[in-house]
């Protein structure tokens, strides 16, 4: 079912075939509200085309950066605001409103994660010129 649809590129929107969306909580969500709310279907197949691989790399990078600072925010802000109180109750849950705020602010800026292991689409991405040896190369998160 997933693949009978057309694939269309989310950086430049064209219907070219490339590496696909990770399902991740988020794409699942928002398929589900999708799902339960228009009644909408979409009938494209998210991908990264090849030419926009690298654009792609950039902006989720960015992502995964303000998301990561988003949260330190948050989190920085629920520890004072628990300090602050003396740890109440009610400072514990804002603190946690704080945090899941800030991480779904962080979301304006959603960028997916693809569908393939790291190191192939480096490959990828390199092409036959092969002169890009400093993409952002991060070990496995585990
Ligand atoms: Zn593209």
């Amino acid at each position: 079912m997933e693949e009978s649809r057309k694939p269309r590129c989310i950086i430049c929107n064209e219907q070219k075939d490339g590496l696909g969306i990770k399902p991740d909580a988020v794409v699942g969500t928002l398929r589900w509200l999708n799902g339960h709310t228009f009644k909408y279907k979409n009938p494209y197949r998210p991908v990264v085309c090849r030419g926009c691989f690298l654009k792609y790399r950039k902006s989720r990078a960015t992502f995964e950066r303000k998301r990561a600072i988003y949260l330190v925010i948050g989190i920085v802000f629920a520890i004072v605001l628990v300090l602050a109180s003396k740890g109440n109750a009610y400072s514990l849950l804002a603190g946690l409103g704080v945090i899941a705020f800030m991480y779904l602010l962080s979301l304006i800026n959603y960028v997916p994660e693809l569908d393939m292991p790291q190191k192939t689409a480096v490959n990828a991405a390199a092409g036959p010129a092969g002169q890009n040896p400093k993409i952002g190369r991060k070990g496995s998160k585990s």
